[in-house]
């Protein structure tokens, strides 16, 4: 029998809804007592919860994370930023309470590389920090090839604002200073990208300013998809709040997207030429660039990984976690990211203790606002497929178009706050 005590912890835990695989293990409750070093890149969603989480499930751990900013911005959150809705400084998060609370080293630096064979991270100014076992939370970064005209410095132009700081202050100003009765032509990757709902949630802030601040305006979407997430949801929502005022145009009607040129604001498709006044391109998306410097990536950009512990493919003392790694059809989101960075710390701690990993099950619920007080969302769980030696759907839901989307918005709001406090402490 579990004594009452521990099993309220447990519970309270599991009760979050995040990283059910990591609680069916119960070695949130067993700290193995070996030790051993565990190193940590990119301290976003995925690396600081799995940070938290390792120290947690073992503080005889030595945890170290190497981010090179001294506080995370958020991306969920900033598409309300952008709108002008929301608390922008609430997407600012230090990794005080981690240090201090939690006894985790962090390093203000860049890691230049991997010595996987001598299992070494190298920073940008030489300095080598050892480790055990690797966990790499870069994130993602950007096909700039993809589509000719647009690199990085036409981003400084038409901005993806698909990583969070100057690029979402940026498309805001735009935004801010555009004429009533322009046009925001926003372009949506294909799959897979971070964080499937974004461009729709966006499209949908966006017109919910517009419509208060400039209503003779238009949000059209160039999409390189045919369907997209939450997509009756969204569409319902578009119907009923903004009539006519969001487009959305499928990559059947307009074929590819073949040319931008930012500085005219202009956009060609294979069939087509559309002049924009603020121009946001979310390019293709890959891993972030130093899982693929470091040979963890294959043809599709992406790190495979064994999802009962996220340990690479190609090296079993490094594990991707987060919108890096690709284990099967779990959605590139943040909460993604906590889910599989505490399947991975357990994973870990049973390793160094010569334990094999539990079965994982995991979850990704995803809210998308479509005004300031009204949102959408989708749930996925996920279980291990032995056969297919991957994570395979178990269930799913979504909002109905006729969902009540005041009661979801109260919801999405308490869970940002208690995801932020799960992952980053406070
Ligand atoms: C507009 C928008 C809205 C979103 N809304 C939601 C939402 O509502 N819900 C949701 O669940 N998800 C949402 N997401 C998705 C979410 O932001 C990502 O899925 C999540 O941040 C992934 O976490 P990660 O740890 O993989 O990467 P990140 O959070 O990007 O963290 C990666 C970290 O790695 C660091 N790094 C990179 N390279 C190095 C290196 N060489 N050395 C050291 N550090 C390095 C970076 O500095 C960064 O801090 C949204 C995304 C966008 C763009």
């Amino acid at each position: 029998m579990i004594p009452r005590r521990r099993f309220l912890r447990q519970l309270a835990t599991c009760s979050l809804g995040w990283g059910l695989g990591a609680c069916a293990s119960g070695r949130y409750l067993r700290a193995s007592g070996s030790g051993g070093r565990v190193v940590i890149v990119g301290g976003g969603y995925g690396g600081a919860t799995a940070a938290r989480y390792l120290k947690r499930m073992n503080p005889d751990l030595t945890v170290t994370l190497i981010e090179p900013q001294d506080a995370y911005l958020s991306c969920p959150g900033s598409n309300e930023t952008i709108a002008g809705l929301g608390d922008g400084e609430a997407l600012v998060r230090s990794y005080d309470w981690l240090q201090q609370e939690l006894d985790i080293r962090k390093v203000t630096a860049k890691v230049a590389r991997l010595e996987r064979s001598r299992r070494q991270v190298v920073l940008q100014d030489g300095a080598e920090v050892p480790y055990d076992r690797l966990v790499l939370s870069p994130g993602i970064d950007f096909r700039w090839d993809a589509i000719e005209g647009y690199d990085e410095a036409a981003s400084r132009i038409a901005p993806h604002a698909w990583k969070a700081g100057p690029q979402t202050a940026l498309l805001a100003r735009q935004i801010r200073s555009m004429p009533d009765g322009g046009l925001v032509l926003i372009t949506a990757p294909p799959n897979p990208y971070r964080c499937p709902p974004g461009p729709y949630e966006r499209a949908s802030l966006i017109a919910c300013y517009l419509k208060k601040h400039k209503p003779r305006s238009k949000v059209l979407i160039l999409d390189a998809k045919t369907r997209f997430s939450k997509q009756p949801a969204f569409e319902q929502a578009w119907r009923e709040l903004y009539g006519d005022m969001v487009e959305w145009i499928s990559s059947e009607k307009q074929g590819r997207l073949e040319r931008v040129d930012a500085a005219a604001r202009t956009v060609e498709t294979e069939f087509d030429t559309f002049r924009a006044d603020v121009l946001n391109v979310i390019p293709p998306q890959k891993a972030g660039l130093l899982a693929d410097q470091s040979g963890l990536t294959d043809s599709s950009g992406w790190c495979p990984v064994d999802p009962l512990s996220f340990a690479s493919v190609y090296d079993p003392a490094v594990h991707v976690i987060g919108d890096a790694c690709q284990p099967g059809p779990m959605p590139k989101s943040a909460f993604s990211a906590n889910s599989q960075a505490k399947v991975c710390a357990a994973a870990i701690v049973a390793s160094l203790a010569g334990e094999p990993p539990a079965e994982p099950l995991l979850i990704n619920h995803c809210y998308s606002f479509v005004a300031s007080d009204q949102a959408i969302s989708i749930t996925g769980v996920y279980g291990y497929s032995p056969d297919e030696r991957q994570l395979t759907i178990r269930s799913s839901g979504e909002t109905p178009p006729h969902g009540d989307r005041r009661q979801e918005a109260n919801h999405a709001r308490a869970w940002q706050r208690s995801f932020r406090k799960d992952v980053f402490g406070y």
